[in-house]
């Protein structure tokens, strides 16, 4: 096993709301540090992800809002 793969890797925990190193298993990854699940991006990163995939008006977002 090389560590360098090991390593490369960091995925962002809600928990300790910071990149990470995780564990994989067959369902989810989990933080190596306090062992919640981890998510690919932050919520930020994951809103910049969603705009530079599909431009989203922003008085759309605001209607869905009051609909739930
Ligand atoms: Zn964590």
């Amino acid at each position: 096993m090389r560590h360098s793969d090991y390593y490369q890797e960091s995925k962002y925990c809600p928990h300790c709301d910071l990149y990470v190193r995780f564990l994989q298993s067959t369902e989810a990854c989990f933080c190596v540090e306090c062992g919640a699940k981890v998510r690919l991006f932050s919520p930020q990163d994951k809103r910049a992800f969603q705009r530079s995939l599909r431009p989203v008006r922003k008085d759309s977002e605001d209607r869905q809002k009051r609909v739930s």
